[in-house]
């Protein structure tokens, strides 16, 4: 039988396997950082009436430059961080992966590398590699909070044409200060220049302000977002950027023309129109993460401070470690992550109910293991 390794394929590509969680029928999951609430039904309603009438335009092909989805996009930006930006700062494509895809075919590429600290999102290697770029993993603390020093002492040393800093971090959930921003920038200006990306997919989450206001100034740094978590709209795919206006020109060398559908952009577009009440959805689910590090640190877990919608709880060193863990949970209909960091387990806040669901399936799975 063909398999991949019998096909002409790229040699780097050569026994890897594609990401993705697995994807299980279970009661409570909790293990992709979803956003749990269905959108409002005026919200579908909205989306319904803004499709139809783009449906009624689809032998066309849409707006290339997306212009009506990143001037609302850019008033979302200026509203929740108090800093002003404009059409010309922002765009969008299918998901924030694809953004990230976008900016390392016009940054990265054969003969360059690019850094991130791990453990961290691991679809940013995954680009890298996608995109013929070399990948550099840089070091974390043990409590996974960035080591300034040491990222500055990797970024001289190695001098990557492109710097990750995921914040708030997806898996551990912890987050930067703009002040370590400012740092990395710096070193990694010294070094090349090279460009440094904030992925902020999980930045409405934050107890922190985002970090998106250090791109005054620094046509070398860009802020990535998404509308999959905080919008609760991963089924639609629609991530964006804001930086220099130069930068948006530099993607627009790459990306594939009408790559974003005249459906993606009315949807996304409704979507803006509801963020109110999407946002108060994000405050339901911060009062939940906090509420889950709270509880799995009075069940004596350590427990990861966390910024996100997700929490990083351990640690498993028992017989079988968190992957036992894991198997145990989903064997009481609860499904969390395994990312692979030793000892971990990481899960996503749902509702109050499949929080409450997986805190009881957490609590037997320790009594048991007691
Ligand atoms: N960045 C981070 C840190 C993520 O965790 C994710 C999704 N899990 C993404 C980017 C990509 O999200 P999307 O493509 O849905 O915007």
């Amino acid at each position: 039988m063909t398999g991949i390794d019998d096909l002409p394929i790229r040699d780097e590509l050569r026994g890897q396997s594609p990401y993705g969680a697995p994807q299980l029928d279970v009661p409570v999951r909790l293990n992709t950082n979803e956003n749990p609430h269905p959108l409002p039904e005026p919200l579908v309603a909205r989306i319904a009436e803004r499709v139809a009438e783009a449906a009624r335009e689809l032998n066309r092909y849409p707006d290339r430059d997306a212009v009506e989805l990143r001037t609302g996009l850019a008033r979302y930006l200026t509203r929740t961080t108090g800093y002003e930006v404009g059409t010309e700062n922002v765009w969008a494509a299918n998901g924030s992966n694809e953004v990230l895809q976008q900016l390392l075919q016009a940054f990265g590429g054969p003969g360059r590398t690019a850094i991130g600290f791990e453990p961290s999102y691991s679809m940013h290697a995954l680009i890298a590699r996608g995109t013929g770029t070399g990948w550099i993993s840089g070091p974390r603390h043990d409590d996974f909070r960035l080591d300034v020093d040491a990222a500055r002492a990797v970024i001289a040393e190695r001098r990557p044409h492109v710097v990750f800093v995921c914040s708030p971090n997806n898996p551990t959930g912890t987050a930067v200060d703009a002040d370590t921003v400012l740092a990395l920038y710096e070193a990694a200006q010294a070094a090349r220049p090279s460009l440094v990306i904030v992925d902020e997919a999980y930045g409405e989450f934050s107890h922190r302000p985002s970090l998106l206001p250090l791109i005054d100034g620094r046509p070398h740094l860009v802020v990535s977002r998404t509308m999959s978590k905080a919008f609760g709209a991963a089924g639609l795919r629609l991530g964006y950027l804001a930086a220099h206006p130069a930068v948006v020109d530099a993607v627009q060398l790459v990306r594939l023309p009408y790559h974003l559908s005249a459906v993606t952009q009315a949807t996304a577009l409704a979507a803006l129109e509801h963020t109110d009440t999407l946002l108060g959805y994000v405050e339901q689910l911060k009062t939940e993460r906090d509420r889950l590090v709270a509880e799995l640190r009075a069940m004596g877990c350590e427990v990861t401070e966390s910024d996100a919608n997700f929490v990083q709880f351990g640690r498993f060193d028992g017989p079988g470690g968190a992957r036992a863990v894991w198997q145990a949970l989903l064997d009481r209909g609860v499904l969390v992550r395994d990312n692979g960091v030793p000892g971990r387990l990481r899960v996503t806040a749902g509702t109050p109910a499949e929080n409450d669901a997986f805190l009881d399936a957490m609590r037997a799975v320790l009594k048991e293991n007691d």
